[in-house]
């Protein structure tokens, strides 16, 4: 297949494949679905490995797409990322993350919430200012709201996350690195990124059963995290013997189908509630 990235030229050649048709029609889509606010955030909980106690929830994102149907932000967020989107449905997600922190609060529940950043949400020189100003807005206590960034987004360009890092840990929100095992964070880096967690990406998880690599793997990182005062949390779980695995290597949080998949809030809250099937 021939190289379709970048250029103008290559949207209007008759041959285009339809990965690209497609992508060009979703990124008009995705233009007046910001405008018209065509998406929701669904939550997912992470739990103790210990307790099975819930200990926040994920936001993730969602398009519910007027013709078809509900889109997973596999599919929207690189086009969003590509076409330069991401930084008006990324304010979208963080303001209405604060405003649902908000509406539990109001509800009596106390509910840690974790947003995803991406790339050029990171690169952003005014993201801290508009954090604050979604805090600030919603009344909200900012120790709620954990960031997530992937490892590789955090390594890319060390000393601008560096000060991004900083700059968002003044605020009072917390830190997280996503998809961690997949990069090669160095440990003096990870010092110094004021992080307080490390989620396990789901591809270690998955091997854990199977594999005794991926158990030693995973049970230096949870050691190493400890050691530097991190809280570890493996994301897609979906089998009791992962789970049983994971305890055993003290992994502090655990998250993924075998507790719950990401829920709209409404069902998030019975589900706390503990009125879910
Ligand atoms: P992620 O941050 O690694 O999120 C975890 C993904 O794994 C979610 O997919 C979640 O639904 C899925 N998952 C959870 N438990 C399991 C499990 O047990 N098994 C399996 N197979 N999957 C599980 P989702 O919601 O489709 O999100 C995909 C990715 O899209 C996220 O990966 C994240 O990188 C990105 N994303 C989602 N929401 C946002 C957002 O608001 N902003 C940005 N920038 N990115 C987002
Ligand atoms: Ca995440
Ligand atoms: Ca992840
Ligand atoms: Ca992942």
């Amino acid at each position: 297949a021939k190289r379709t990235g970048g250029s103008g030229y290559a949207f209007f050649e008759p041959h285009m494949n339809a990965g690209v048709r497609q992508q060009i029609e979703l990124q008009r889509d995705l233009r007046l679905a910001i405008e018209r606010r065509e998406f929701e955030l669904h939550y997912q909980p992470k739990v103790n490995a210990g307790t099975s106690l819930i200990t926040g929830v994920e936001a993730l994102v969602r398009w519910r797409h007027p013709t078809r149907g509900m889109l997973s932000p596999v599919l929207f967020i690189p086009v969003a990322e590509r076409f330069g989107l991401i930084g008006a449905l990324g304010s979208w997600v963080i303001d209405e993350a604060c405003r649902q922190v908000a509406a539990w609060s109001a509800q009596g529940m106390r509910m840690r919430v974790a947003i995803n950043l991406s790339v050029h949400q990171l690169r952003q020189d005014d993201l801290a200012k508009r954090i604050s100003a979604a805090i600030a807005q919603h009344k909200i206590d900012p120790v709620l709201l954990t960031f997530e960034i992937t490892e590789s987004v955090a390594m890319e360009d060390a000393e601008s996350t560096l000060q991004m890092f900083e700059d968002l840990s003044r605020i009072g929100v917390k830190l997280s690195i996503d998809d961690f095992g997949t990069g090669y964070s160095s440990l003096s880096y990870l010092r110094r990124l004021r992080v307080g967690e490390l989620k396990i990406d789901r591809s270690f998880v998955q091997d854990l059963e199977f594999s005794a690599d991926a158990r030693a793997i995973v049970e230096a990182v949870i050691g190493l995290a400890h050691v530097l005062g991190l809280k570890v949390v493996a994301e897609g779980v979906e089998t009791a013997a992962q789970r049983d695995v994971l305890t055993r290597l003290h992994c502090d949080d655990l998250q993924g189908y075998l507790f719950a998949k990401p829920m709209t809030p409404e069902m998030m809250t019975k589900w706390v509630e503990g009125d879910d099937a």
